[in-house]
């Protein structure tokens, strides 16, 4: 490993100062920036420490509705906070299924979006390893290679992987906003076109520009109908083959409003637009309301070894909207 200099940022002035500048990292819980360095993905020279930044850790309710939580909050603590738990448990259910209780404690929900994709080409130790997220114009060894977890929307030849976030599954489901702030100003930034696609931007790993700091997640109105589900290989400790967050809003039987989001299936969360337009009036469980999301795979281009996707990505949608509407 290469060694790099380690300060702690007391303000956010301290952070403009410098985070612009290629050679510095910030490390918020570092579960993710602690093993880019160990595998050489990051090579820092400098390393600041945002994560007792004073004011970013609070959860607190909107005016008007919706809730503000600093992107220093922890993992768990967000999953746990009361308001979470009971408006909006489509993301407490996506935290407590991410990761493990102890990574939970230290990893923030700031740093939870701009984790990196499991692709293991991108996460090789061997640098010369093709891949263009890695070493842009190298090729994407995962095209014609291991590429049972991949994408099966929204992937072109220079790359098919997926990103990792549970909860950034739920929050595009919400649609919330991320909030940062840089010298000179600030964005509210949707978490649904947060990670482009890579037909977009085939080697970005977010919108983020260097520099920019994210103060905080944004929820809107509560969605106390809404639910997550993940399947894994194990019950802990594992990432998606797919997941799906639903949120619903239910009158006299009938859907009044559905929102659907995919984990597991492309470079961002997958909201399937359509379908959730083609499900009001219709009832959760229906044959119509199946045959609804079945259409919604129409579209889906699986690689040689993730066709399985289809089938488990639709059935786990089914099944996700069935939960969210049994929510109270
Ligand atoms: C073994 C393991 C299993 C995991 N399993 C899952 C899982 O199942 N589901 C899941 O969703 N996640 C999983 N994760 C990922 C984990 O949730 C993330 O590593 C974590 O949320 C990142 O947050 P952090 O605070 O530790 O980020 P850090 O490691 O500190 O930072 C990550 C990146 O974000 C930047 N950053 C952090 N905060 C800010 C900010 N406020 N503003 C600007 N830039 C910032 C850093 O500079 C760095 O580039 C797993 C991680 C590990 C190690
Ligand atoms: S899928 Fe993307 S991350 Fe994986 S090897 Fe190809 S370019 Fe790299």
């Amino acid at each position: 490993m290469r060694s790099f200099s380690y300060a702690r940022a007391r303000s956010i002035d301290d952070v403009q100062a410098c985070a612009a500048d290629d050679d510095v990292a910030l490390l918020a819980g570092g579960t993710e920036l602690v093993n880019w360095i160990r595998i050489g993905i990051e090579r820092p020279q400098r390393v600041l420490d945002i994560g007792g930044l004073p004011g970013l850790r609070e959860i607190r309710r909107l005016e008007g509705g919706g809730l503000r939580i600093g992107a220093l909050a922890k993992l768990n603590e967000v999953a746990q906070h009361p308001d979470v738990v009971s408006g909006y448990p489509v993301l407490s259910q996506a935290i407590l299924k991410s990761a493990s209780a102890q990574l939970r404690n230290l990893a923030t929900i700031g740093g939870n979006p701009l984790q990196r994709t499991r692709c293991p080409y991108f996460r090789s130790e061997d640098p010369a390893t093709p891949c263009n997220k890695r070493i842009p114009g190298s090729g994407c060894s995962a095209l014609h290679g291991l590429n049972d977890r991949h994408a099966i929307f929204g992937w072109t030849e220079d790359c098919v992987a997926v990103h990792p976030s549970d909860p950034a599954v739920a929050l595009a489901c919400l649609d919330a906003f991320i909030v940062t702030e840089y010298a000179g100003g600030g964005r509210r930034l949707p978490v649904r076109t947060f990670h482009p696609l890579p037909g977009e931007e085939p080697t970005g790993h977010s919108v983020l520009r260097p520099g920019e700091l994210i103060v905080a997640i944004e929820l809107g109105d509560a969605a106390p109908q809404s639910a997550y589900l993940k399947v894994r290989e194990r019950e802990s400790y594992e990432f998606a083959l797919v997941s799906a967050a639903a949120a619903v809003e239910i009158e006299d039987g009938r859907i009044s409003r559905a929102r659907v989001a995919l984990g597991g299936v492309a470079a961002r969360a997958w909201r399937l637009v359509r379908a959730e337009q083609e499900l009001i009036g219709l009832s959760v469980g229906s044959a119509e309301a199946t045959e609804v999301i079945t259409g919604a795979f129409a579209e889906a281009r699986p690689l040689a070894m993730n066709g399985y996707k289809i089938p488990l990505a639709r059935n786990t949608a089914l099944r996700a909207l069935a939960l969210a509407a049994r929510q109270s």
